[in-house]
């Protein structure tokens, strides 16, 4: 019996619409339980349109780290909550790379999600190059220490996702013992802040998760749910995932 429950997670990235938001609300809602937590994370301009349902829950793929004000372009924590998210995906390695989210905002996202009553997704992982340099767990460690070590606090109230740059949207997906090994040193690197919380933390795995290669991931000890971009537009495939985790 697992102690942490799963979670999978759809990060659906700036696609969709409301037809995708219909067909996946109905899929996931005739899901038989006992399933994992489920969170759908659509562009915000459809987070109104799913229908409520307990199969699911919703969230967001980036937030303000300010609570207010002249921030044109920006959709506040409070705003999120009140379209229907409960949770916020920060620090996904798109918004790092392209659009320079530096490791001290991330964690004053990660800071106001929470303040706010949100639960941070935070997303760490290493590119190719750094893995190739074997620089891995250092990259981790400083990922997780911006936003931990000032604030221990925010552990008990966080998801960890490990997405290995390289494994995102490539088709090239971390072997399950690869990535058991990252999570093993994420759940120990963040005891040093609170070994209780570390210890019920989930970390979630994402990179080029599909159907087919899900239940050998789930099956590792420190692997509790994934991250699913791509296969998260596909009903049958997001659905098949849901009830494999
Ligand atoms: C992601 O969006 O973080 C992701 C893991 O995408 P994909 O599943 O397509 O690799």
């Amino acid at each position: 019996m697992r102690q942490r429950k799963p979670l999978v997670v759809a990060n659906w990235k700036m696609n969709g619409n409301s037809d995708l938001v219909q067909q996946m609300s109905d899929a996931l809602s005739v899901l038989k339980q006992p399933l994992p937590e489920i969170l759908i994370c659509p562009p915000v301009i459809l987070l109104t349109d799913f229908p409520k349902h307990q199969n699911y829950k919703l969230g967001a793929q980036n937030v303000s780290e300010q609570h207010s004000g002249a921030f044109t372009g920006e959709i506040s924590a409070d705003m999120l909550l009140a379209a229907g998210a409960s949770h916020v995906i920060i620090g996904h390695s798109e918004r790092r790379a392209l659009y320079g989210e530096l490791d001290t905002v991330i964690s004053q996202k990660v800071k106001v999600a929470i303040d706010a009553g949100l639960t941070p997704v935070v997303c760490v992982g290493e590119t190719l190059q750094q893995r190739e340099e074997e620089k891995t767990l250092e990259v981790l460690a400083r990922q997780l220490d911006a936003v931990y070590a000032a604030q221990p606090y925010l552990l008990a109230r966080s998801v960890v996702s490990y997405e290995p740059v390289w494994a995102i949207g490539t088709g090239r997906t971390a072997t399950p013992q690869q990535a058991q090994q990252v999570h093993h040193f994420i759940r120990q690197h963040l005891a040093q802040y609170d070994a209780q919380a570390a210890d019920v933390l989930r970390i979630i795995y994402g990179g080029s998760v599909t159907a087919t290669n899900c239940e050998a991931l789930f099956a590792e000890a420190d692997i509790d749910g994934a991250l699913i971009g791509g296969a998260s537009l596909k009903v049958a495939e997001f659905s098949a995932i849901c009830t494999m985790a």
